[in-house]
Formats: structure tokens, C-alpha cells, sequence
């Protein structure tokens, strides 16, 4: 039962309650490993052997408040990051019926367009401004849960999948929209926020019925809860790896629902999804 984060400058971290507590410490009994390394995170592959040493570590310990850490994507070296496209009904119909969402790509249904791949170098937490690189564009935020998968998975069975989850955290989809394939538009640098902590897979059981929500500016923009994903969390999971092999670190997005909307710079998003937490991302010109 645990709540994990990466903050300040490499540092790891027990949440409890509204307190962080450096775990860093236990990082020390990782592997070490030479070139070439390793296409899995080594960190989030020893979880399940480092909890007992991560309890001790923390007993006693005085916390330091989140309101004064910057936290960091809660998982540090992903091998890949999977998304589903249009993976919510509202989503696929006002997708559909927006040319400024769709520039005449065909947006079809998430069993026959399959998943896609983001670059891992878009990669930031939380405390990181998005960047906007193409102003003259329409940039949209996409909440979705963000699976962290815990073990090397192949061919899995969806009634096992949830087998193989480490943990969730809350992420954030940033998209240019425009006639290009997605994993370039969704590709850029500062386009993938992860955040703000792991919960992991024993404290949070079932992901089928979390709520999501974000809003601009205070502004609630997207609202809706993962009971109506069209493939649902073990779905997906089983779906990827018909494809390829899972490894541990690898993130799964898992699509957003309605209410996509352009972002630019000097917004505040804060999103929130139930069981995990709220975190908030701001928004800048790149420079
Ligand atoms: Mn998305």
C-alpha cells in the first residue's frame, strides 16, 4: 500500500497523507549496471522486493510538505509509452464531429486504429512547464489514467492483465492537432506529463470506475470516469501485448474522454483522478 514520487533533484519519496518522506536511501540496493543498459526501469522492476526496506526507511522519518517539492515523473526510464487513441464514445463523436480535432484524418473506431507509441523524451512531471512549440497551432490537453506496468508481459489474458500493473499515476495527453501521424504531434518534448505520484497496484485494486477531471483556469473542461473507456484497462493491456512484449516501466495511456480543448501559454491545468490524487501543470511558450 503505497503512494511513490520522484521529487527535487532525483530524490524518491514515500507519500503519506500531505507529506513527502526521502526514501532515496534505497535506491542503493539497486543493481548497478554497465552499457548497455537496460530496456526496463530497474527501479519500478524491484518494487514489490524494496516495499519492506521503503516502510522502514520512512519510519519516524518527519515529512516535507508537497506544496514545497517539484515532483518528477513518478517513473524515471520508461522503455515506451503506449497510448490509445479516441478510447471514450463522447470523445470518437466530437473527434468526429470537429474538423479542428480530426483535419480529415479518419478517426476510427480504437479496435481497428490500435494503439501508438509517444517518444519517451516527452517525458516530464508535473513540476515541469509544458512547453507550446507550435503557437500557431491548436494544442489540446487529454487527461487519462496512466498505467505503469510492474512485469514483463507477453500475449497476457485480459482476465490476468491487472496482474502485471505496478501502479497508476495521473497523465496528461498534450496533442497539436493537424493532418500529421500522432506519435509525431504527441511526441514533443514536455508533451507527456506524468504525475504526481505511483499508487500502487495493491492500494488501488480496480481502475474500472475512477473519475477524471480537469480544468483551465479553474475551468472544469473534461469530466468523466473510466467506466466508459471502450476497452477497458485489462482490454487494453491485452491488446498491446498481442503486439509487443510489456517490460516493467513501460506507461500505458489509457485515452481521453470528451471535452478536449486548446491550451496556451500562461494556463494553469489541474487535474484530478480519484484514487490517485490531484496534480497541477502549467503552461509556457517554448523558448
Ligand atoms: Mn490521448
Amino acid at each position: 500500500m503505497m503512494r511513490l514520487c520522484r521529487f527535487n533533484e532525483d530524490r524518491l519519496g514515500l507519500v503519506k497523507q500531505d507529506h513527502v518522506i526521502d526514501v532515496t536511501a534505497v535506491l542503493d540496493r539497486l543493481p548497478s549496471f554497465r552499457y548497455p543498459l537496460p530496456k526496463f526501469d530497474p527501479f519500478i522492476a524491484e518494487l514489490d522486493s524494496l516495499r519492506d526496506r521503503i516502510e522502514e526507511l520512512a519510519d519516524g522519518q518527519p515529512g516535507i510538505p508537497i506544496a514545497e517539492l517539484k515532483f518528477a515523473p513518478p517513473v524515471a526510464n520508461p522503455g515506451k509509452v503506449i497510448a490509445a487513441p479516441v478510447n471514450y464514445r463522447r470523445h470518437l463523436d466530437e473527434a468526429r464531429a470537429d474538423p479542428e480535432i480530426h483535419h480529415r484524418n479518419r478517426i476510427a473506431e480504437i479496435e481497428r486504429v490500435g494503439l501508438f507509441l509517444k517518444a519517451t523524451s516527452s517525458v516530464i512531471g508535473p513540476s515541469e512547464p509544458i512547453r507550446v512549440r507550435h503557437p500557431d497551432r491548436r494544442t489540446d490537453h487529454e487527461i487519462e489514467l496512466a498505467v505503469v506496468i510492474g512485469k514483463n508481459a507477453d500475449r497476457v489474458s485480459a482476465h490476468r492483465a491487472l496482474e502485471y500493473v505496478a501502479g497508476y499515476c495521473i497523465g496528461l495527453d498534450i496533442t497539436v492537432r493537424g493532418p500529421e501521424e500522432r506519435s509525431l504531434r504527441k511526441s514533443i518534448d514536455t508533451y507527456t506529463v506524468l504525475g504526481p505520484w505511483l499508487v500502487t497496484a495493491d492500494e488501488l485494486t480496480d481502475p474500472s470506475q475512477l473519475s477524471l477531471k480537469l480544468s483551465i483556469n479553474g475551468e472544469l473542461r473534461q469530466n468523466a470516469s473510466t467506466c466508459d473507456l471502450l476497452i477497458d484497462i485489462p482490454g487494453l493491456i491485452a491488446f498491446a501485448t498481442r503486439f509487443y512484449s510489456l517490460v516493467p516501466g513501460d506507461v500505458l495511456l489509457t485515452g481521453t474522454p470528451e471535452g478536449v480543448g486548446p491550451i496556451t501559454p500562461g494556463d494553469v491545468i489541474q487535474s484530478e483522478i480519484s484514487q490517485i490524487g490531484a496534480m497541477t501543470a502549467s503552461v509556457q511558450a517554448y523558448s
